[in-house]
């Protein structure tokens, strides 16, 4: 049975990036586009996760959590909160909200949220132990990459990456050896709405190199001009 996931966003084109992602990860969702609808919706259906924007017609997100939580509905729900509005994270909380993602948020920023508050409110279908929490990762020859901490290890020994350069090495470690362009790595990390340059791509992914390569050359990023990059991972090299 998949995941079913209730999203309360009424801009149409984070409504359907939102819906894509997330039933690319195997989750199953409803849309709807108003307060109203939104709360109805939550109490008739049975969902393991909401994502509820706070600025929406009818009734705005706070009201909607507020109504759920005092009718005594503990599903996980993630705020969707407007940049530079610390306000809104603050009161989400208090009404009952398990995380929030500020906008302009990237696609993985929300699966990794997304995934670690199922997993964390026991949605998920695996059980939940201390252990399994820290033995999440993804290994590649040396490389090793925790999503849910943000830590990479490499030859056995942590580097410390910027969030976005953590991003990026996730996404790039997913598809080992294949050409992502500038404009995939964009969409994914800083978002479809993320109004900088692929300048502000190619900085990351030259500091994120040169944090790479200082640690043996184990992981390369190879830039192919006019496509993007391409991650290559040496094994048994000394
Ligand atoms: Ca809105």
């Amino acid at each position: 049975m998949p995941k079913h996931i209730l999203v309360v966003e009424d801009e149409p084109t984070l409504a359907r990036l939102l819906s894509y992602n997330l039933s690319q990860e195997g989750y199953q969702t409803t849309l709807v586009d108003h307060g109203g609808e939104g709360l109805l919706a939550a109490q008739q259906g049975s969902f393991d996760l909401i994502i509820l924007d706070i600025m929406l017609p009818g009734m705005n997100g706070f009201e909607v959590l507020s109504k759920l939580r005092q009718k005594g509905d503990k599903t996980p729900v993630i705020i969707l909160t407007a940049r530079n509005a610390e306000e809104e994270v603050v009161q989400g909380l208090k009404a009952g909200a398990d995380d929030y993602i500020t906008k302009p948020f990237g696609v993985a920023e929300l699966l990794a949220r997304v995934s670690a508050v199922m997993r964390r409110s026991g949605t998920d279908s695996a059980p939940v132990s201390d252990e399994q929490e820290t033995a999440k990762v993804i290994q590649a020859a040396e490389l090793k990459i925790y999503p849910e901490k943000y830590e990479v290890v490499l030859n056995g020994e942590q580097i410390q990456l910027r969030p976005k350069e953590f991003e990026v090495l996730l996404y790039l470690v997913q598809r080992p050896g294949v050409v992502v362009s500038r404009d995939d790595l964009m969409n994914v990390v800083w978002g479809f709405d993320y109004v900088g340059g692929q300048r502000t791509v190619d900085v990351h992914v030259s500091s994120l190199r040169k944090k790479l390569e200082m640690n043996q050359e184990t992981v390369q990023i190879d830039s192919i001009r006019g496509l993007g990059y391409k991650l290559v991972i040496h094994t048994n090299k000394k």
